[in-house]
């Protein structure tokens, strides 16, 4: 790999402060030529319940630092994330395709919430409560809930990895992570940084393998108090089920079916023009792009017209190493079959073809952006998620109409509407069943705000102040005799 540091291209993992090598190994390999890029350890339960002993002992060590000690050393992972923004961009277009200023982007976003919660590390406030009964005060104390595993996707190979580690350590908790199979080199990168950064060992682990085997030992631990998982709604069910037998914490960022509300009093240039950037970004590959533009009759056709003219002239499919593409590669082939699958069942009962519809290039996971229109719910992309770049198009008549179509789905994440009258964006608001709704925006990600979702889509908010209360206990001290 062409880093400028290449000690970032890390193929051990890095379990209590040591890089470990492994006899097995998994192949890394880019998603743009199908190339090898590398290989990372295949760890198994062995090693697992090793570094979960490691992190144990670490914690008692870290918690017991004072706040602004482990401010100081979050601090310090985050100026060097940013420091080497440009070769963690590279490592991540290499192993996950998307294009390299979009994964710059990530990078930085992922290091705001290293940022933000070495601030948020010494503002965790207890209360005192007035107390019914004479000689007794009631203290709320705050404390970390204690070792932690979290489980990450690739399709944001380093920001839902800082999102989880940087509050846990933030509160005083200790993490292992497990990364996605496809994209462990962010992670590793990250952990290089964070020994960097000086943080104790045991404190920060990276462990890669098979997933349901590390999988299990996370679950089954009584060591690991808490859970954070980031990825499909059926892994996520079979993990909080498993987690059920110790009794553990769980947040959960699940699948998502975003809604995309366009109403007759729009700014349609400016609804079209998010369109775009939420259901393109990453080529259609996370949880919070939009799934179903839901256009209200009197706008239908002319969003939908400016929608292809846009997705036309804007968005270039290739290499993500390329400068003037936007779009990268699908992660693998099951992506590609899935997309096909859901393009050609809609086209089967009615739906109209506006651009896109098949594979691009020679070789890699390309795939053209897509737009279909007149969809309708019978229709499997009414319904599964599409993590792919297809924007299917419905039409509605009334408000009430529109917004029970956004809510029919079992998912709860993200959503999103346009409209210029007041009282209908804080009327649609309300009546949304999502965790977030972009009003007049298709972009609503940030670590200052509350990221998650309700209904199937998962439990517990990631970022913003909320953020850290998911790696913080209350303890209830009832002091009396006064
Ligand atoms: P995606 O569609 O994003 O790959 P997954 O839920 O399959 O969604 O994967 C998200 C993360 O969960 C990855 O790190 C993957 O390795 C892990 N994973 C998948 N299956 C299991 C499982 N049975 N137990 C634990 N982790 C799993």
């Amino acid at each position: 790999m062409k880093l400028q540091n290449s000690d970032l291209f890390r193929q051990q993992c890095y379990l209590n402060g040591k890089w470990v090598t492994a006899e097995k190994t998994i192949e890394v390999l880019n998603p743009a030529d199908n190339s090898v890029l590398g290989s990372v350890p295949s760890f198994g339960a062995e090693e697992t319940r090793g570094v979960i002993e490691a992190a144990k002992d670490a914690y008692v060590i870290w918690k017991n630092l004072t706040a602004k000690e482990r401010s100081d050393y979050l601090r310090r992972w985050f100026d060097l994330i940013v420091a080497h923004k440009e070769d963690l961009a590279y490592i991540m277009t290499s192993e996950q395709g998307k294009p390299l200023a979009e994964a710059e982007g990530e990078v930085l976003y992922g290091a705001s919430y290293v940022e933000w919660f070495a601030e948020e590390a010494k503002r965790v406030y207890g209360d005192t409560i007035p107390m019914s009964q004479k000689g007794k005060r009631i203290v709320v104390l705050k404390e970390p809930v204690g070792v932690c595993a979290a489980i990450t996707p690739w399709n944001f190979p380093s920001a839902m990895i800082t999102r989880k580690a940087a509050p846990a350590l933030a509160a005083g908790c200790s993490i292992v992570v497990k990364p996605a199979a496809q994209t462990p080199f962010s992670a590793l990168a990250l952990a290089e940084l964070a020994d960097r950064a000086g943080i104790p060992k045991g404190v920060f682990n990276v462990i890669t393998g098979p997933a349901r085997t590390i999988g299990e030992e996370f679950t089954s631990s009584a060591i690991i108090r808490k859970l954070s998982f980031t990825g499909s709604t059926p892994v996520g069910k079979k993990l909080m089920a498993a987690c059920s037998n110790t009794v553990k914490k769980v947040s959960l960022e699940l699948g998502g079916h975003a809604p995309f509300i366009v109403f007759d009093d729009a700014d349609i240039d400016a609804a079209v023009r998010d369109a775009v950037a939420s259901k393109y970004r990453n080529s259609g590959q996370t949880c919070v792009c939009t799934n179903r533009f839901i256009v209200q009759e009197g706008v239908y056709q002319r969003f939908a017209e400016k929608l292809t003219v846009a997705v036309k002239e804007q968005l270039r499919v290739g290499s993500g190493f390329d400068k003037d593409v936007n779009q990268g590669p699908l992660i693998d082939l099951n992506a590609i079959l899935k997309v096909e699958e859901q393009i050609k069942d809609a086209c089967d009962k009615g739906a109209t073809l506006l651009a896109g519809g098949k594979r691009w290039g020679e070789s890699g996971y390309f795939f053209e952006p897509t737009i279909l229109m007149n969809v309708t719910t019978d229709m499997k992309i009414a319904r599964e998620e599409t993590f792919g770049p297809v924007a299917p198009i419905f039409v509605f008549k009334e408000e009430s109409e529109g917004v029970a179509m956004a809510n029919d789905s079992e998912y709860g994440l993200a959503s999103y509407f346009f409209s210029q009258d007041i009282a209908r964006c804080w009327r649609v608001t309300e009546a949304l069943e999502y965790g977030m709704v972009g009003v007049n925006t298709g972009i609503l990600s940030s670590e200052a705000a509350p990221f998650g979702g309700m209904k199937e889509s998962g439990i517990g908010r990631e970022g913003s102040k909320y953020g850290i209360e998911e790696y913080l206990e209350i303890k209830y001290m009832c002091l009396g005799g006064l």
